[in-house]
């Protein structure tokens, strides 16, 4: 990504959050399991330098994965379809559905029943909100390419959206 673009970036709360509970080793700890769990489910996958830079907090150990060394997942290199997008959610909300289902059946309370109910609005909301953020990758991903042309930089970067930022 282009780096002035970087520079003028609003620093992100969750990156914050991020760095200031990254060990030296660069993975995310809390101060009990629970915290540990719950910061490594929200990670943002990179963190802010010393200098206050972003950097990114994964590396790739081959071209189909990006691996996470603050939460230690895997994030998958390329894009998914959005059409591929919309069948896995329909696919999660029908085993969601069969607890909305079954939890009534067996007669086991309002706190699952909501919980179901908020997974299931939320997911709802996932395919729009991953072809809105793709979207935006890919005009930037060919605006970076077009002033790598201009630049006539050899090494371009990769057609990976996930290095093409990978700054470390
Ligand atoms: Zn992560």
């Amino acid at each position: 990504m282009a780096k002035n673009f970087r520079q003028n970036q609003r620093k992100l709360q969750s990156v914050q959050i991020a760095t200031k509970y990254r060990t030296k080793k660069g993975r995310l700890k809390g101060d009990n399991k629970k915290q540990t769990k719950t910061l490594r489910l929200a990670c943002p996958h990179h963190y802010y330098s010393k200098k206050g830079a972003l950097k990114s907090a994964t590396f790739a150990p081959n071209n189909d994965v990006l691996i996470c060394e603050q939460c230690m997942k895997k994030i998958p290199a390329e894009q998914t379809d959005n059409n591929e997008v919309k069948k896995l959610v329909k696919n999660i909300q029908g085993l969601i559905r069969q607890v909305q289902y079954a939890n009534v059946e067996i007669n086991g309370g309002e706190k699952v029943q909501k919980e179901a109910n908020e997974l299931m609005v939320r997911i709802d909301k996932f395919p729009k909100m991953y072809k809105r953020v793709f979207s935006i990758v890919g005009s930037m991903t060919r605006k970076s390419k077009n002033n790598k042309k201009r630049n006539k930089r050899k090494n371009g970067g990769t057609q990976q959206w996930g290095t093409w930022d990978a700054t470390r």
